[in-house]
């Protein structure tokens, strides 16, 4: 696929066209187990899998500045396993977090393995979000700068002016602050807010995404900083903003949904591996 100018929208059509009809789309990008490393717990090929993924998210976020601290929390189930998650040990920096020192507790926050205890609000808010929402293998939660300062604005709903934010077309919901709370109440509260949307925007405090994967759930977290700061940015001029025509960003998005969001999210997680497999960071596949 060409990935600049009409010749992108060109083959996203295309893309979107072979799906349709059953025609093979396999990727040509050099993808591969490589990037997954050694499996040095000997647990299960998935859930080593999902470790490394989840660890490279952690260090991603850390590169892009979306994580505060010791604080927000990424989390994610071994596929096909919906009584247990992968969570950090509080009290790590996210450029600490491998694919090793990752915990796996269950649904009642016991810890089937590894050592530590997530943080208290980690566990009551993910917990009930991977069990209640559907189609959830991972949800992450930070409070990036750009989509959280909008978050602070009275009544603020992400405006569809560029195509960044055209990738959140009808999918974000949103909810208010209610403070700090240390049982699943505000889980639930969260769970029902989200609905089948993949993000919500929480007011005064940040954004929760949840998604199947966790290459997914990085890209949106990625593309929706990406689409806040041109918004900013936009807004900062003091002039009106132009909206995207509405027949434009709905047809946008539908071409996403038919499988073009899911194979770019992971092509750029694969990629964004092999980078951090070049630097400093290559200790999170251990
Ligand atoms: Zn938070």
């Amino acid at each position: 696929m060409v990935a600049n100018g009409d010749a992108e929208h060109k083959s996203l059509a295309d893309y979107a066209s072979a799906k349709h009809n059953g025609k093979s789309t396999e990727t040509k990008y050099p993808v591969s187990d490589q990037n997954y490393g050694f499996n040095a717990l000997g647990c299960s090929d998935e859930e080593w899998k999902t470790r490394v993924d989840l660890a490279a998210a952690f260090r991603l976020c850390h590169r892009y500045g979306f994580n505060e601290g010791i604080n927000n929390h990424l989390t994610a189930e071994v596929p096909g396993q919906k009584d247990r998650f992968l969570v950090f040990p509080f009290g790590l920096l996210w450029n600490e977090v491998t694919a090793s020192n990752l915990l796996l507790v269950d649904m009642d926050g016991n810890v089937i393995r590894g050592n530590g205890h997530p943080e208290a609000t980690a566990f009551w808010i993910h917990s009930r979000l991977h069990q209640l929402r559907p189609n959830t293998g991972a949800v992450f939660h930070t409070h990036q700068p750009e989509i959280s300062s909008l978050a602070c604005l009275e009544g603020f709903r992400l405006p569809m002016i560029h195509q960044n934010s055209l990738r959140f077309y009808n999918d974000i919901a949103y909810d208010t602050y209610n403070g700090l709370v240390l049982d699943d109440s505000e889980g639930k509260k969260l769970a029902e807010a989200i609905g089948d949307k993949r993000i919500l925007i929480h007011a005064s405090h940040g954004i929760m995404v949840c998604t199947e994967t966790v290459a997914e759930a990085f890209d949106y977290m990625y593309y929706l900083e990406q689409a806040a700061r041109v918004t900013v940015k936009a807004l900062s001029t003091g002039q009106k903003l132009k909206l995207v025509d509405d027949k434009v960003a709905k047809e946008f998005k539908a071409i996403l949904e038919t499988g073009v969001q899911k194979e770019y999210a992971r092509l750029h997680l694969e990629a964004l591996k092999r980078d951090l497999l070049r630097g400093p960071d290559r200790d999170f596949i251990m």
